[in-house]
């Protein structure tokens, strides 16, 4: 019987449109020859002491496409094999990548003149075939999945997501103003060491942005989208969540307004707005430094008290990284796509929430994208140093 192999090569670019190209081709193959596949299998070097997020990431991603349990259903080819268990099993199991079968093989022998030392490679391939053949004899041909889109949540479960969003975006704005002025604070200080040195003290004006919280007349409602975060309808006569696929605002169930025209049950109905003001305000170093070291009940020296700055810096960002993540894994949850390759990750919620600014224009917008893209490059970070 003759055996055809896909091969499905790492593409670069963006993860969402690879996986979507190579779910188009093999749609497409599938089409012509309609069935699906005896098996899907990894090759990798089995000395690979590291695979990274990304790889991993890459690897479920494939797996999903076809109907099959992800924890399952790879036959995973440890090339360059040599002695002992391969390396790359340690790799696979510390990600969590569960089940999948094992075969050590080494193709060295197969370019080589017989020889002594190529004998026990032959030997090794030759086993491991024989028992990944009679494996393939058992297995349940998998079909590819009808769509990469998700079941959307119940009603009442959607209800809930979109209300932890909704509350959710406000405090990240709130932390975001927080972070804007402490860095600000920190170049200001740096910038003026001198005069605080000789005088003590130095006043500075700055103009400081506060959400505030505008509830609504009664009678009044908006359609807000919680997956572009944006008020797609203000003076929306619609006041129930699900009736929202009447507001003037969609059509055939759409959204006009959003960028993405994102599916009406995305959209919520909040009892107030939130809106940006803005006053000047005069503050003194003396005067921040003193009310930290009241509460501290400490003095402290200008290194000291910017090093304490600084690390207020890296609480704030790590505060509002992890309150996007779980807003990204509750819109991912909204649009039933978390397990999905098509998952949105914590920089497209970011990109969708510094989209959204620039389309608003709020008061300030210009300060929170830049904090935007502070946290961007912290999270990167962050990527590296665990990687
Ligand atoms: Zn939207
Ligand atoms: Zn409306
Ligand atoms: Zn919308």
């Amino acid at each position: 019987m003759p055996l055809t192999f896909i091969d499905i090569p790492r593409m670069h670019g963006p993860k969402k449109e690879q996986i979507l190209k190579i779910y188009e081709q093999l749609k497409h193959i599938f089409s012509s020859y309609g069935q699906g596949v005896d098996c899907i299998c990894f090759v990798a070097p089995a000395n690979n002491v590291n695979l990274s997020h990304d790889e991993v990431d890459y690897i479920q991603s494939i797996l999903y496409l076809f109907q099959t349990d992800l924890s399952t259903d790879m036959h995973c080819f440890h090339t360059f094999a040599d002695a002992g268990q391969p390396c790359l099993r340690s790799v696979l199991d510390s990600y969590n990548v569960q089940n999948y079968e094992s075969y050590t093989v080494n193709w060295s022998a197969f370019f080589q003149e017989s020889s002594e030392f190529s004998s026990p490679f032959w030997k090794m391939n030759v086993s491991s075939f024989d028992e990944f053949f009679s494996q393939l004899r058992t297995l349940t041909p998998k079909t590819l999945r009808r769509t990469l889109e998700g079941t959307p949540p119940t009603l009442e479960k959607s209800e809930i997501l979109k209300l932890d969003i909704a509350e959710l975006h406000p405090e990240v704005n709130e932390d975001l103003a927080k972070l804007e002025e402490t860095m600000s604070n920190v170049e200001t200080f740096i910038d003026h060491k001198d005069e605080i040195m000789s005088d003590g003290d130095f006043s500075f004006t700055i103009e400081e942005i506060k959400q505030t919280k505008q509830p609504l007349q009664p009678g009044i409602h908006v359609t807000n989208c919680m997956n572009c975060f944006f008020t797609c309808h203000e003076k929306c006569g619609i006041p129930d969540d699900d009736g929202k696929k009447d507001c003037s605002s969609m059509r055939d169930g759409y959204c006009m307004v959003c960028t993405d025209h994102c599916i009406w049950s995305a959209h919520k109905n909040t009892p107030y707005t939130f809106h940006y003001t803005s006053v000047q305000v005069t503050k003194s170093y003396k005067e921040l430094k003193t009310k930290y070291e009241e509460e501290k009940g400490k003095i402290l020296e200008f290194d000291d008290y910017l090093e304490h700055l600084d690390n207020e810096i890296k609480g704030l960002l790590d505060r509002i990284r992890r309150k996007i993540d779980r807003i990204t894994e509750y819109k991912n949850e909204l649009r039933g796509i978390e397990k999905s390759p098509l998952a949105g990750s914590i920089n497209d919620t970011i990109d969708d929430m510094i989209n959204a600014e620039r389309r608003k224009k709020e008061k300030g917008y210009e300060k929170r994208i830049k904090m935007f893209l502070e946290l961007k490059k912290h999270s990167k970070l962050i990527r590296i140093e665990r990687q």
